[in-house]
């Protein structure tokens, strides 16, 4: 698992305030038993941290955090992140990672995942308020809608329906956003905010609905691949270990970068491409079928990094091919295990 002190791509991040000489540090990690929350997990058990991982388990699963669970550094809490929290002992470091990602799980209960946004944010700002603590907003490459530019720089501010089935999810992070940036200016909380583009590797939920799990479960199935629309919409995919280095990176800065930053793959593949990436990866034989493409779905997506590398010195190592030859045992893995749901 990945650590700080790894010499990763030359980071310049110092870990100083954060790692020496100090008092042992606590990080809260909200949506911690998820795909990425508890690769966080990880992270901060190695680096000597006390590690809560707040999740309700809504998209998340324990056997994500399972190893974890008897390690004397770690609390699992089972708690909505709407509901006010209040830990023992005091607060250094919060990833508010806290919200399905996939489009069919964040449809299902539209609502609520809108007040996971906002109130979930709310919550955590003001936990951070209290503590002196910094925060990270676990943002995303949706706040930019259907964008009419390309790549997306962070200056781009987006072309977003406020009413569709995915406004729940592009609005609330949105409008969380908005939190941070008045937490920072009203009380000065050290808010930092990554947008996060389509990030995939281990620990992915096989049934998530996202389309590399959809892809390669299918196909390591024997089944059709679904393809929405005609597959010429494009996006940009981010290696998990690559997205967490970054993350890493961000939190650790010695000085806010007063803006959100962009973190993903900047290589970017119609969904077509992908499927036949992953077809030729698994060395099996699939036919393509074409659904419906959903409502609002952009027609392209691909972030522009300039800011993460000279802030941060990061950008992503892994190419998706790269990615995909790590990803696809784990899932093979989990079908094995019998216990995945299909894609959604
Ligand atoms: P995930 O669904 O695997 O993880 C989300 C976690 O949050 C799950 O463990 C879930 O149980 C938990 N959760 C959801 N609602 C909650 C609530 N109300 N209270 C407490 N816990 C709750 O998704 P992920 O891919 O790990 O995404 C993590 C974060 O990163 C999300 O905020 C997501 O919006 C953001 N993000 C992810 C991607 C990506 O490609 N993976 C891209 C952009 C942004
Ligand atoms: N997609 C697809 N087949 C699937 C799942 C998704 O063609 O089985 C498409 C989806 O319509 C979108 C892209 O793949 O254009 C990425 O979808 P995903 O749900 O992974 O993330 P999004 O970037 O849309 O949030």
């Amino acid at each position: 698992m990945l650590g700080f002190d790894k010499s990763h791509h030359g980071q310049t991040a110092s870990y100083t305030k954060y790692d020496i000489g100090q008092m042992r540090r606590t990080v809260l990690i909200t949506g911690g038993a998820g795909f990425l929350g508890s690769q966080l997990c990880d992270v901060y058990i190695a680096r000597d941290y006390r590690v809560i991982c707040l999740d309700d388990l809504s998209t998340g699963r324990l056997s994500n955090i399972g190893h974890l669970l008897d390690h004397p550094s770690f609390e699992f809490v089972e708690q909505d992140v709407i509901e006010p929290f209040q830990p023992k002992g005091c607060i250094d470091l919060i990833f508010n990672m806290a919200c399905p990602a996939s489009p069919p799980k964040y449809q299902r209960d539209p609502i609520h995942t809108f007040k996971t946004n906002i109130q979930g944010a709310e919550n955590m700002l003001r936990l951070a308020h209290k503590h002196g603590a910094r925060i990270l907003q676990a943002s995303t490459s949706e706040i930019y809608g259907d964008p009419e530019i390309s790549p997306q720089s962070e200056s781009y501010h987006g072309n977003v329906n406020t009413l569709g089935p995915r406004s729940c999810y592009d609005e609330g992070k949105r409008a969380a956003e908005t939190l941070f940036y008045d937490f920072r200016q009203q009380y000065g909380v050290d808010a930092r905010i990554a947008r996060i583009f389509n990030t995939y590797g281990p620990r992915m939920d096989p049934g998530d609905g996202r389309v590399v799990s959809n892809f390669v479960t299918q196909v390591l199935r024997g089944d059709d691949i679904t393809i929405y629309g005609d597959g010429s919409q494009t996006r940009s995919f981010c290696f998990v270990d690559d997205l967490i280095q970054g993350l890493c990176a961000l939190i650790h800065l010695p000085k806010s970068p007063g803006q959100p930053v962009n973190l993903g793959n900047p290589e970017e593949f119609t969904i077509r491409e992908l499927a036949e990436i992953v077809i030729e990866e698994t060395h099996k034989d699939a036919r393509i079928v074409y659904k419906d493409l959903p409502v609002d779905d952009p027609r392209q997506r691909r972030p522009d990094i300039r800011l993460a590398h000279q802030m941060l010195n990061w950008r992503p190592q892994f190419t998706l091919r790269e990615g995909l030859r790590s990803t696809i045992p784990y899932f093979m893995a989990e079908l094995s295990r019998n216990s995945a749901p299909s894609p959604i």
